[in-house]
């Protein structure tokens, strides 16, 4: 409740910037971050190495590369639970490939308890608290998962059968946007870590096909909620998406041609459609350009009214990485 109110006084979009540490045995002096003091980063510019020069970006929050998933997550907790409480969220992992975004809300390859990511600790959270409140509500909650490449809709969680071009309804009064999408019932935490491992293998699948396939698309986990209140038996309806976006880097157009060229197109354009519909929401604009890509078509009922917004920005250290981090941050910087 409070932080609802929170929320109102701030509007609804947050934005956390994330910086990742230097990869095992590539620490280096060069980096991009000068320091990091509260919720400003101050980025260094190679002409800094001459002269002083340094450029700084205020967000919500800024975590260094020694802060914990835990830390990452413990400031999502309130968005859960407002999901329970029937309002619509996203939270997005944006940033070049390589920065950490999959890290964030999955966790690294080889997962422990303290490296696991948002998506886990948010549906355990939603475990948790619902069960809390069940002497007065019964939920059902449910998970779908989603990519979209090229402009196109596919099913993580389909098992045989009809897998991709899938359709996006919206308003629809169930709130499940792309109906042919499976949707699986979930009740602990150990369903969502098979599912989880289910949808990256589908995503894996394509990769082989493809070449790495996962930094030029979009990945959704979608969390169904629906809570019964059981004195007045009035239904309540949320959902949370949890999205990995493509690898924000720009593409050489010179340099890439074919399937490459038209991968970059199809990241550009819904990357930027992302951004613009972020940046009207938060200027207030009467007209809000959902319908310019798949991406903003599909998250329509969780971006703007009531929902709540989280953009999590990935900034890598390395220097040679400066050109794409400050593009990363104006991106953010126009949204938050
Ligand atoms: P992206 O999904 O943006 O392409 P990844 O999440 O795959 O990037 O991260 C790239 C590499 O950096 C991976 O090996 C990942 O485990 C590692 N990494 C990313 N963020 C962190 C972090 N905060 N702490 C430790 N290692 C990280
Ligand atoms: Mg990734």
């Amino acid at each position: 409740k409070l932080y609802n109110q929170v929320q109102d006084l701030k509007g609804s979009i947050r934005v956390y910037c994330r910086v990742r540490p230097f990869l095992p045995g590539k620490t280096s002096d060069l980096t991009t971050v000068d320091h990091i003091e509260g919720s400003t980063i101050a980025i260094a510019t190679p002409s800094k190495y001459g002269k002083e020069c340094q450029k700084s970006f205020t967000f919500n929050k800024v975590f260094g590369p020694s802060a914990s998933q835990e830390a990452v997550f413990a400031d999502t907790q309130p968005l859960i639970r407002s999901v329970l409480d029937g309002y619509n969220v996203c939270i997005f992992a944006y940033g070049q490939t390589g920065s950490g975004k999959t890290f964030t809300m999955m966790g690294p390859n080889e997962l422990t308890e303290e490296s696991l990511g948002v998506n886990y600790r948010a549906l355990s959270d939603l475990f948790q608290l619902s069960s809390e409140r069940k002497e007065t509500f019964s939920y059902n909650i449910s998970v779908q998962m989603l990519e979209i490449y090229n402009e196109q809709v596919r099913d993580l969680l389909a098992t045989n059968g009809q897998t991709s071009r899938l359709e996006i309804r919206n308003n629809s009064p169930d709130g499940i946007n792309v109906p042919e999408a499976t949707l699986v019932p979930v009740s602990t935490t150990s369903d969502v870590i098979y599912l989880m491992n289910l949808g990256q293998k589908n995503r894996a699948v394509s990769a082989t096909a493809m070449n790495d396939r996962s930094s030029r698309s979009h990945s959704c986990l979608t969390v169904h909620v629906q809570g019964k209140d059981l004195t007045s038996g009035a239904i309540l309806r949320g959902s949370m998406h949890l999205v990995d976006l493509a690898g924000s880097e720009r593409i050489d157009k010179s340099e890439v041609t074919g399937d490459r060229l038209k991968e970059a197109q199809h990241i550009n354009k819904s990357l930027s459609a992302l951004g613009d519909v972020i940046a009207s929401l938060s200027q207030k604009n009467n007209h809000i350009p959902y319908r310019n890509s798949k991406l903003t078509q599909l998250l329509q009922d969780a971006l703007g009214g009531q929902a709540k917004t989280l953009m999590f920005i990935h900034i890598s250290p390395e220097l040679e990485t400066l050109g794409e981090t400050i593009s990363t941050l104006k991106f953010a910087e126009r949204v938050a």
